[in-house]
């Protein structure tokens, strides 16, 4: 009889789980909370060999027609003066020019939009799973690919709340176009960094949202990290009517003096050409977490994705860990029984998990400490010169001795 697998959350983690359970026979089903397509939410993903070796498994190529390589990584003062240059040339592609395939790739009426996971129950046969319609599925394994405030991870591990780093990413995409041709000049292709004092901005190309739709179309992407204590983050997470919002303030309900104000320091602080990036958009902050569960299988439940580990994105392979979990998950599944199956996933993927959120948290200490200064922080914690920083942000998985693992 076919093994049936039940996965809540249809964003890049499910999405690579349901198709690789499915190329070794098992039943899938993918429920996702939300209520229509997911396409337009990403931005540029970094290509990690990793991710093209599995989504090459699953017959996908990434079009590279549709990525952009970014040139040297440079580093500029507030004047816009250069600090530090070094060759990067590593190829950023869409969020959609992956969620596209993998979505299409499965069939669409075991994909399952508008179902939100409420709890399971497990037996030593099977495990069975409600939804908050009140609707239930039954099936051998589950798979939380929820997320950051993952519902399965809720009720395996009560308690495990994600973790403020002390610091958020405010960050925005703009239309090339809307950038003044002197501008678009001088920022030419390269991958820009400004380290103010105490924080991180960063900025470079990436294709529109949607290239199947829009080929060519190519926009900045900027993300800005900046120390922000807890008062200052209930502050800004604040709507104009007074009410707060603690699991991240929608975009549209920012308050116009806190975007004013982020587009003043950025003209104090960033260099000319990278505020005006700024100033053209329409900045959101994403306050940053830490994610750690304490194991990634339990009886007939597995986590995957943002859902097990939440790295900062420092590390640039959030799209990368989830990929490699699925592929870890279903190889596993293909060379052993069951429980060994999923033993074996734990303990690959936990060790993996742990060491991407402690890299990526040593890379994000100096941000931290500005809010935190009451803690003891080392003189290397807090070394915060370009060419530390710019050699290993979002280094390629290969060159990270700590993150070579077998899968
Ligand atoms: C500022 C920032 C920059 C980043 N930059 C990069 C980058 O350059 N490169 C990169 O690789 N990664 C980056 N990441 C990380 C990346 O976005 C995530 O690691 C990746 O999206 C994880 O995918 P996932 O499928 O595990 O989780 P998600 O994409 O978060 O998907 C979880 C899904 O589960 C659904 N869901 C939630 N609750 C339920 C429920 N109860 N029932 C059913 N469905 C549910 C959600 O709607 C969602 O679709 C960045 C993250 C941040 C914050």
């Amino acid at each position: 009889m076919k093994r049936r697998a039940i996965v809540a959350g249809g964003s890049l983690g499910g999405l690579f789980a349901a198709n690789l359970l499915r190329g070794l026979g098992w039943e899938v089903d993918v429920y996702e909370k939300v209520g229509d397509d997911l396409a337009a939410r990403g931005a540029g993903i970094g290509t990690h060999t990793g991710l093209l070796a599995v989504l090459a498994g699953l017959g996908i190529t990434l079009d590279e027609r549709l990525g952009i390589t970014a040139g040297d990584r440079v580093c500029v003062d507030p004047s816009g003066g250069e600090l530090y240059r070094c060759p990067w040339a590593h190829t950023m592609s869409a969020w959609a020019n992956v969620y596209r395939p993998l979505k299409d790739r499965f069939p669409k009426e075991h994909y399952h939009f508008n179902k939100s996971f409420a709890s399971f129950s497990q037996g030593e046969k099977d495990i069975e799973v409600k939804f908050e319609d009140g609707s239930a599925a039954e099936g051998d394994l589950l798979i939380g690919a929820d997320g950051l405030r993952s519902a399965v991870r809720a009720q395996l591990f009560p308690g495990l709340e994600p973790a403020y780093a002390g610091y958020v990413a405010w960050r925005s995409i703009v239309d090339e176009n809307a950038i003044s041709a002197a501008t678009r000049r001088r920022l030419g292709r390269e991958y820009w960094f400004v380290l103010p004092p105490g924080e991180m901005m960063l900025a470079y190309q990436v294709p529109s949202k949607d290239p199947v739709a829009e080929p060519g179309r190519r926009d900045w992407n900027y993300v800005w990290y900046r120390p922000v204590t807890d008062g200052e983050l209930r502050d800004i997470s604040t709507d104009a009517s007074g009410r707060h919002h603690a699991l991240g303030i929608p975009p549209p309900l920012l308050r116009a003096d806190v975007t004013a104000r982020i587009k003043d320091d950025a003209r104090r602080l960033l260099a000319p050409q990278l505020a005006e990036i700024v100033e053209r958009s329409q900045p959101f902050f994403q306050a940053i977490y830490d994610v750690e569960s304490p194991r990634l299988a339990s009886g007939r439940v597995v986590l995957l994705g943002d859902a097990a580990f939440v790295a900062r994105p420092h590390v640039g392979m959030g799209v990368t860990k989830a990929a490699l979990d699925a592929f870890c998950l279903s190889k596993s599944l293909e060379e052993n029984d069951f429980q060994k199956a999923l033993a074996r996933y734990d303990s690959l993927r936990t060790e993996f998990g742990r060491r991407c959120v402690a890299r990526a948290r040593r890379l994000g200490a100096y941000i931290e400490a500005r809010s935190r200064p009451g803690r003891a922080w080392t003189p290397e914690q807090l070394d915060q010169r370009p060419e530390r920083v710019m050699n290993e942000v979002a280094r390629a998985l290969g060159d990270i001795p700590e993150l070579a693992m077998e899968v």
